[in-house]
């Protein structure tokens, strides 16, 4: 029996701004010269690396950009620490800078911060693209933590410069700097979370209140996308996560439900659409 189920896309989810630089600036090199090779994935969802991919993308790690030589290399919205540039100019390599500019300013932030003499703490995952490019400003001296019992695990300095990687939660962000400050620290505390993550929170919000059941679609790889699927679930419990239109299950929906679809700074508006036309399909 169908479904019939009636279906709308969210129209804030897709790319961030960020994240469309990089991809056009791929598309556009790869229109020139049929091929790019990118330092790691260009966005974290699977299926658009592969549609790139397709059209001569070719994705490269550190050891691999080690032995390139006079080539164009894209780098991605994440940006890189300096190592990286230095790399480049050894090996003459001409980086095609795709860095975010909020990432960029990011950067110099931590940098001045650095000179300054700050002790530096950086909200952010370790090994994760952004963060080591955020350490990197800091010759690997700022000390990167995950939540506040990682944190406490260091000894504090009574002063604490606080950052955060751009995509985590702001929620949590302030609860960590009230708790220092409750436990008599001083905190410098930086926001320096991307208002394209941090206004979808209350957009998503809205939107995934409307609906009987919604889809968040997200690459398993994008913290983003962890953190604002959580955003949908404590919203409206009926929230599913899939990161390709095959994981979609027909169990999940009752006849003439109302389904909204939804996802991360790094989800491809193609991807919500084919998730769409599947529900419709039902
Ligand atoms: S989430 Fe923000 S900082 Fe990150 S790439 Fe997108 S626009 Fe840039």
């Amino acid at each position: 029996m169908p479904h019939h189920l009636s279906v709308r896309i969210d129209p804030n989810s897709g790319f961030c701004f960020g994240v469309i630089y990089a991809i056009q600036m791929a598309e556009d090199l790869l229109d020139e010269q049929g091929y790019l090779y990118c330092l790691g994935d260009i966005v974290h969802n699977d299926e658009e690396v592969e549609r790139l991919e397709q059209r001569g993308l070719r994705i490269i790690n550190y050891d691999e950009l080690a032995q390139l030589r006079n080539e164009a290399v894209l780098i991605r919205a994440h940006g890189e620490p300096p190592s990286t540039y230095q790399m480049a100019l050894e090996n003459n390599l001409t980086l095609v800078d795709a860095s975010c500019p909020v990432v960029l300013k990011l950067q110099n932030r931590i940098k001045t911060s650095y000179d300054r003499q700050d002790q530096i703490f950086i909200y952010g995952k370790h090994g994760h693209a952004e963060v080591r490019g955020l350490l990197g400003q800091t010759s690997g001296n700022a000390v990167v933590f995950e939540n506040l019992e990682e944190l406490l695990r260091h000894e504090l300095p009574a002063n604490i410069t606080l950052y955060s990687q751009t995509t985590k939660s702001t929620n949590s962000f302030y609860r960590i700097k009230d708790e220092l400050e409750q436990r008599g620290y001083l905190v410098n505390a930086n926001d320096t979370i991307c208002r394209q993550v941090s206004n979808r929170d209350k957009d998503l919000r809205k939107f995934a209140a409307q609906f009987d059941q919604v889809v968040f679609v997200s690459g398993t790889k994008s913290s983003n996308g962890k953190v604002l699927y959580q955003v949908c679930k404590e919203t409206n419990p009926a929230t599913h996560f899939i990161s390709k239109v095959e994981e979609l299950c027909p169990s999940w929906f009752q006849p003439g439900q109302s389904v909204g679809i939804c996802g991360a700074t790094s989800t491809p508006m193609w991807q919500m659409e084919q998730v769409r036309d599947a529900l419709l399909a039902l």
